[in-house]
């Protein structure tokens, strides 16, 4: 559909922000016990293969959602609010600022589109002025604790445009009209699928697939 409006949507770890917030909240709550020194490991080393396109996503989340199997969702909520004003708000990269600051200014909302939380999604957007997010919800049973589920698909991968596709759909935009800036192969389904694909501090690989198809690439500095 032509002549619908577009959106911005942006990928979280190390695009809007310049690190990966899911190794910064393995060790947040490694810090505070309520993850184990070989949890933690297992974190650090899923974050590296997922980052390579290397690694069975869903397995991995529904392996790190066993830790929080009866846990209420709102102190879930609540430390994640905690742990993201405290361990990640101040790593948005200031090339990330400006692009939601551009793409705003011009009418277009920004989205954040990650496969963090809902609950770190959310404060994402409070903090840093974002219209609206695409993120994984865990699910919860009658009592409000989690039971290890999630919905699916899971906001990774092809994932990541299924979800961009309805939302799109849900709201009015067009994505062959909209933005995208990731900086992970893992993301290419959602980078093929819109009209405006950029790329962020892209790994070599991603980097010589975005000079073949000619997409913009940025380089968005830490903040100082
Ligand atoms: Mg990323």
């Amino acid at each position: 559909m032509s002549g619908a409006p577009a959106a911005a949507f942006f990928d979280l770890d190390r695009t809007l922000i310049t690190v990966n917030s899911g190794l910064l909240y393995a060790k947040w709550e490694h810090a505070a016990g309520r993850l184990s020194r070989r949890r933690l490991a297992q974190a650090m080393m899923w974050g590296a293969l997922y980052h390579l396109d290397l690694i069975d996503i869903e397995r991995a989340i529904a392996s790190a959602l066993l830790q929080y199997v009866g846990v209420p969702e709102v102190e879930v909520a609540a430390n994640t609010a905690e742990w993201f004003r405290s361990e990640v708000v101040q790593h948005l990269a200031p090339g990330g600022a400006d692009a939601i600051a551009w793409h705003q200014a011009a009418g277009r909302p920004c989205v954040l589109l990650t496969n963090s939380s809902s609950y770190a999604a959310e404060v994402a957007t409070a903090e840093f002025g974002l219209d609206g997010w695409i993120a994984n919800r865990f699910t919860v049973d009658g009592k409000g604790l989690l039971d290890g589920g999630f919905e699916a698909p899971l906001c990774v991968g092809a994932g990541k445009l299924l979800r961009a596709e309805k939302w799109a759909a849900d709201n009015g935009f067009c994505l062959g009209e909209s933005w995208f800036y990731s900086d992970a192969l893992s993301d290419l389904a959602m980078l093929d699928g819109v009209g405006h694909p950029e790329v962020v501090n892209p790994d070599p690989r991603l980097r010589r697939l975005a000079r073949r198809r000619g997409w913009p690439i940025r380089h968005w500095k830490a903040p100082k």
